[in-house]
């Protein structure tokens, strides 16, 4: 059966590195037989333009009867003075909630050829390979009561709410030991249990789901640790499990590890295995329209689309690879370029992909 796959370039450099992985998955079409339909839609200030909101209902709707979303990234400065609930980073938590994609895993991954391009030592990060598995529609970013109140005193207060149900934090942490088999069956679970109340019961539901899983290791770690840990001894880690707001930051902190945020996919999934495929990277409205963005990270969203949420694990593969290839002929964009490498362009970078993906079939 066709599966359908919504695109939402979104804004900035987005559409720009959107259309290299459309094209890597236009070659699966046809080249590969890959079956499957693309549509495309608008999202952020791209949305928000034509429609006055950010995520319009229609996007809404083609996200619901697509199999997978591929979204390139939102924002920039000329909708930064709107009020929050129309700026284009809205887009991404509606999009998030509406689809209930509640394990956002984010992989940092260090491809030999950028050894080099780690602000570590080659030796510390050498063969980094780590899934972060972060709660995504929960805890402190959605949590009610919040808002700024005045106190009686004429005092403004900002306030947050941090809840996590049993049930949310029982089915990220079943994804991530489902992950976990299918690597190095290490589970390192991260929070804040000697100070938050709800990280105490995080830390109580995870120890619980490792019950059902014998054949794979559990580790907790306070958050401030792990953030230590992971610019001390990256490669202690497997599969990281954790909250929302704690798996925003951790990964980021990781995603510098293996050199440039330019590399990095993301996928979000739901229960039925739906899901929201980005890279980690922002709009970067300071070199949009320039074509110098690399466009791998997204590419290998697409890689991460075929495994999740299209069931085509060897085709997952052959983008990896095909990616391999293009950074062993030594071609970089312009965040991974070290002296004397020849510098491509975004366009370059993406024909390069899918001439490497021909390749294999020649
Ligand atoms: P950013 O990720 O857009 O950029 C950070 C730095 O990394 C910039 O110097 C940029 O040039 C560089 N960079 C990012 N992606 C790159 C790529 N593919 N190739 C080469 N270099 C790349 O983060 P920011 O500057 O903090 O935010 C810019 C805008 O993006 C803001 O409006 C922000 O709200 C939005 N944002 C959106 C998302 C998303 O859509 N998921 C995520 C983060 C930030």
């Amino acid at each position: 059966m066709t599966k359908k796959v919504l695109v939402l370039p979104g804004d900035g450099i987005g559409p720009e590195v959107v259309a290299e992985a459309a094209a890597v998955l236009d070659c699966l079409r046809t080249d590969y037989g890959l079956a499957v339909e693309l549509e495309y839609g608008l999202v952020g200030g791209a949305a928000y333009d034509v429609h006055g909101l950010p995520l319009p209902e229609e996007t809404v709707r083609l996200a619901h009867e697509a199999d997978a979303v591929l979204l390139g990234a939102v924002g920039g400065h000329q909708w930064e003075s709107l009020p929050i609930a129309l700026r284009p980073e809205k887009a991404l938590l509606g999009l998030r909630a509406t689809l209930g994609v509640f394990a956002n895993l984010r992989p940092a991954v260090l491809y030999p050829q950028l050894a080099s391009a780690s602000s570590l030592r080659a030796d510390v990060v050498a063969g980094l390979d780590i899934m972060i598995v972060r709660e995504l529609t929960g805890g402190i970013y959605f949590g009610e009561p919040r808002g700024v109140r005045t106190l009686a005193n004429g005092e403004r207060q900002g306030f947050n709410t941090l809840v996590y149900s049993e049930s949310e934090i029982e089915r990220v942490a079943v994804r991530a030991f489902e992950i976990a088999r299918t690597r190095a069956r290490k589970v390192c679970s991260v929070d804040k249990a000697n100070v938050l109340e709800a990280t105490e019961l995080w830390r109580e539901v995870v120890t619980r789901v490792a019950g059902r899983y014998p054949d794979v290791t559990l580790a907790h770690m306070y958050v401030d640790n792990a953030a230590m840990q992971l610019v001390r001894a990256p490669k202690q880690f497997d599969v990281i499990v954790t909250t929302n707001m704690f798996g925003d930051i951790l990964s980021d902190e990781a995603a510098m590890l293996t050199g440039s945020i330019g590399m990095l996919p993301s996928a979000s999934l739901n229960e039925t295995g739906r899901g929201l495929y980005e890279p980690i990277h922002g709009s970067a409205p300071d070199i949009a329209g320039q074509g110098v963005a690399n466009p791998l990270a997204t590419i290998l969203s697409v890689a991460m689309m075929l495994r999740y949420s299209l069931e085509e694990p060897i085709l997952a593969g052959r983008v990896e690879q095909a990616v391999g290839a293009v950074l062993d002929q030594g071609l970089r964009t312009a965040d991974i370029q070290r002296e004397g490498q020849p510098r491509v362009t975004t366009g370059e970078m993406g024909e390069a992909v899918v001439a490497a993906l021909r390749a294999r079939l020649s």
